[in-house]
Parts: structure tokens; sequence; C-alpha cells
């Protein structure tokens, strides 16, 4: 899959059309089309060869022939001219998020920098500070970026790396040398990034199944070739482990390689205390030597006196208590999901028309959705105004006229403005079944002020859920400052459900605030936040976080059926 790649280099070209002052429209279009590549699942070179580019969000006539040209040569003219324009000792400066042409212009002209090491030496010698315009402030967080940033190469996204395992799992399977595989790891424990990818297989020709699996197409290096392990690294700088093991010992295996550390540490003493030694082998009976072999990893646990604990929760955080005490949560699941509370339509940046959304949402076997386009001072994403609010309600009153078995929820996702107040008046929010609120900008502001807004938002009796709370960015930017404490304890006390955002670089609410929510008493639901029919399937990363969050059916409020949904006024 080079959906990474192809992303990366739309970034890039973005990047580089800012630096040289192209107009704003061009520069945003191909981070779009960048984003939206990140976020779909569908290999790319598959959308290209059926000729579905154009319908990505934001790939038009030109995008599309560059992404084409990228796909059967590996080079953009396009690019490669672009890049022969601007000083190159900008390039690199300009990798770091926050750092635009501009102040990249400056550092290198005054400090004549032109690397992140030097870039980072000046700002511990705090030469940054003196220049004018910067200040302390701005040092520190310049410092902070190149953190992040080294942090971002390093780590994987889910959404990038699950579908990879997917496919290679799928192509390996299919190639007859291959009994049972499994991926294994951070991966499976469904963590929102992962440092790479452990596969683990067993088969009757370990030779043949590492020979294909080093052949594998998406192969870039073979960095180790053993005769039951091999190490490879894809084109997207991905490394991934093939592990060939023994039939019998794969149960075992299975739970030692899934992890995690620590909650195999403890595990490792549960098992001893109970009279056993367990490795990633076997486990042995002490005394007598007698060795038990395992199927499944589900009953390595069984087999201790435990209830088997789901991947998503072996993080060390109390599963192993529970699983001994009997008192594991029953973890929420997809096909628990009636419905989805945040979906954008072509009334606003969305790609699909109102109705083709109802129609991928039948297909998923929704009961429900609620169509929350933007509002109006959220110019970027052709946000609705009043008027076209009222146009848009009426025609969803009249579509749902005629669809039995399912409805559609109105809404919209209005924005809290930088001074809290919210961008449609009451009179407007209360035409409105889904009234989603969200905070896009005056993310900067202080702890205070943010905190601030989300509590008047929450506050407000027409405000039923808060999007994306956080507003991190998976590898570009943390989540703004707020008081999470603040946030769960208003959110519990209003009845206003806070969102797990499915976007795969979104995941926000994370796993650990999704579990402190829930302790709270807060109801949450998880949204794809879906601007094309396509999108509406990320529901699944949203879900591994619930999961992750110890979350049960009843903790989300769209497991309920359509004639249950209550919005709060
Ligand atoms: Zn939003
Ligand atoms: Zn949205």
């Amino acid at each position: 899959m080079r959906n990474a790649e192809v992303a990366a280099l739309l970034y890039s070209i973005s990047e580089l059309l800012e630096l040289k002052g192209e107009n704003t429209f061009k520069v945003r279009a191909y981070a779009r089309a960048a984003r939206a590549i990140e976020g779909m699942l569908e290999d790319i070179e598959e959308v290209a060869a059926r000729g579905g580019l154009k319908e990505i969000p934001g790939v038009g006539e030109s995008i599309a022939r560059k992404i084409e040209e990228y796909l059967a040569t590996g080079k953009v003219g396009y690019y490669e001219e672009l890049l022969k324009q601007v000083p190159a000792e900008l390039h690199e400066l300009m990798k770091i998020p926050g750092i635009g042409h501009k102040t990249a212009l400056v550092l290198n002209q005054k400090l004549g920098v032109r690397t992140i090491d030097e870039l980072e030496r000046a700002a511990k010698q705090h030469r940054i500070r003196r220049l004018p315009g910067f200040g302390a402030k701005k040092e520190e967080n310049i410092l902070k970026a190149i953190e992040r940033y080294r942090q971002r190469s390093t780590r994987i996204p889910l959404g990038t790396a699950l579908p990879l395992a997917r496919r290679i799992v799928e192509v390996l399977k299919s190639s007859d040398v291959i009994d049972r595989i499994e991926p294994a790891g951070s991966l499976r424990r469904r963590k929102e990034t992962v440092g790479d990818i452990d596969i683990l297989a067993t088969s009757k020709d370990a030779k043949a199944a590492i020979e294909a699996f080093v052949h594998l197409p998406v192969v870039k290096n073979v960095l180790g070739k053993g005769t039951t392990k091999a190490t490879i690294v894809t084109r997207d700088a991905i490394q991934i482990d093939l592990r060939i093991l023994e039939d019998k010992s794969f149960g075992t295996s299975l739970q030692y390689f899934t992890g995690s550390k620590e909650h195999n540490i403890k595990l490792r003493d549960i098992a001893r205390m109970k009279g056993f030694k367990l490795s990633e082998y076997d486990i042995e009976e002490v005394g007598t030597g007698r060795k038990i072999y395992c199927m499944t990893d589900d009953e390595v646990y069984i087999r201790l006196g435990l209830l088997p604990i789901p991947p998503e929760i072996r993080e060390d955080t109390g599963e192993i208590e529970a699983a001994l005490s009997g008192k594991l949560p029953e973890l929420v699941e997809l096909k628990d999901l009636k419905g989805d509370f945040h979906v954008h339509t072509d009334w606003s940046e969305g790609t699909n028309s109102l109705e083709e959304m109802v129609e991928a949402a039948k297909k998923l076997g929704y009961e429900y959705i609620a169509i929350t386009d933007h509002s109006k001072s959220l110019g970027v994403a052709h946000g609705l105004s009043e008027e076209r609010l009222l146009e848009q309600i009426d025609r969803i009153h009249r579509l749902n006229d005629k669809l039995s078995d399912f409805h559609i929820f109105t809404g919209t996702e209005v924005d809290i403005r930088a001074d809290a107040s919210i961008d449609f008046p009451d009179s407007i929010l209360r035409q409105c079944d889904a009234v989603v609120a969200a905070l896009h900008v005056g993310q900067k502001q202080t702890r205070r002020e943010i905190t601030g807004r989300l509590i008047t938002a929450m506050e407000n009796e027409h405000v039923d859920i808060i999007a994306h709370p956080t507003g991190r960015i998976i590898g570009e930017r943390e989540g703004y400052d707020v008081d999470m404490d603040a946030l769960l304890d208003t959110a519990a006390r209003t009845g206003t459900v806070l969102e797990i955002n499915a976007y795969p670089s979104r995941l926000d609410l994370n796993d650990t605030n999704s579990r402190k929510a829930k302790s709270k008493g807060v109801k949450l639901t998880v949204d794809t936040d879906a601007h094309s029919t396509e999108q509406l399937g990320l529901m699944e990363f949203g879900m591994n976080v619930a999961r992750r969050g110890w979350l049960e059916k009843n903790d989300l409020v769209n497991t309920r059926s359509a004639r249950d949904v209550r919005f709060k006024g």
C-alpha cells in the first residue's frame, strides 16, 4: 500500500507552494488531498486503477494526474521543479510543525541554521529568543516541536499500520505455504500508533514462508533473514517482522508477542503463584515438568484460571485483577453500533451528497445518522449560513418521509467561537436534533480560556455533543490546553456527550480519557466525522479507542436504537 508515500509527496508539494507564496487555495488543496489519502482505507493504486482518484476529497484533474505520474514512475516532474525553485537550506527547517516559510527564512538568514540539529542547538543556546519578534516562549515552542517531530518519524499511526498488516496477512495466507497467521504486538492491542509490525505464523515449510515474505511487493529492504524469522522494511519505511512458530506453541507465543510487556510480567507472576512457569513456548507445571500447550491465547488465560482478556486492554491497568475476580468489562463491539452522529455532506466541505451518505450508512447496517455540516464561521469548510441550514433541515424532513427503517437526524457541527459564543443563535439550534459543538479556532488560547469556552458550550441547553474534545492531531499537534477534569465534570453535570472521533489522525478523546470519562459517568459517542461515503467505514478506529478505554455497550449513546436516542434540547 503506497498511500502514506503519496500523502507525504502531496504534503511536500503543499509546503513548497506555501513557501513560494502561492495562493492559499492551491496550498490547501494539496494538503487536503494528502489528508484524505492518509485516512483512506482503500489502496491508492487500486483507486487509480479503477479511475477513482477524483472521488478523493481535494483531488481534482491536476492532482490526479500527478498521483498517476508518481505511481507509474516514482517521480513527479512538477515537484522536482518546485524543489529547484526554493532555497534548499529551508527545506529541512520547514519540516518542523509550526515553522513556516517566513520563520524558516529568518532563522536561516539571521542564525545561519539549515538543519534540525542546528536549529535545536540554537534554541538551547537561547540564540532564537533574541531575534526580533521571537522571545522565550517561541523558542520553547520550537524545542517542543522538534521533539514531537522526532517522535513522529518513529511511530506509525494505526490507520496506516492496520490496513498494511491486513493486506500482508491476506497475501501470505493465499500463498499456501502459511497455515495460521496473526499480527501481534501493539498493533493487535490496537494502540493509536505502533513502532513496527510483528506477524506470527505457522507453516509446514518455514523456508518457503520466509521467502514468500521477503519477496512481497511492498518490501524495500530485507534487514535480516533466518530460517524462522525475517525482518523487512517497506517502501513507506515501516519495519515488519515475521516469525514462523511451532504449531503447538502458537497460543502461548501469540500471548507473549501481543504484550504489553507490563501485562506479561504480571501474568508470569500470577502463573508462578499458581505453580506454573509461563513462557512463549508453553505453560510448564512446576515440580512435575508437565508441559501444557495452547491453541489460542484465550486458552492461556483459562489454563491459568483467568477469564480471557481482550488484547486491547492488556496494559496492566487493572485487567489482570479484574480477570482473576471475574469482573472484566464486556467491551463494546462494532456490531453494537446503530448509527453515527457526526457526518458531513457536500453541503459543506464533504464529497458526497446527503442521499449518498444515507445510502452508505444503510449499507453498514445502521438505523440512523445525524447530518452535521459546519456552521457559517468556518469559512475554509464552506460552513452553512442559517438559511442554508434551514434549507437542509427541510430537505432532511422530506427525505425522512420517504425512508422506512432509517432515520436522518438533522444537525450541525457548530463552531465555538474564540469569545466562547456559539456560531448559531438558539432559535436555529433549537431546530436541529443533534447539535455537535467543536472548537476549531483560537486553539492557542490559555488553559483557562479554552476550558471556559468548552464549559460555556456544554452549559448551553442545545449543545448535545462535543466533537474531538482536545483537538489533537496525531503526529502533528498536541491537543489544546484543556483542564480534562473540569471538562469531564461539566459533561457529567450537564449531560453533554463527549465524542471519540474515529478519524485515524484524531482518535480524540483518547483511550485513557475515555476510560476516565466513563468513571465519572459521562456518556460517549464514537463518530467518524466522515467527509465521504468511504470514511463512514473508519468507525473501527474509534471503536478500538472505546475498547481500549474499557467502554461497554451502555457507555456509548450510538448503541441505542433510533427511538431511544435523546438529545438535550
Ligand atoms: Zn470538527
Ligand atoms: Zn466534523
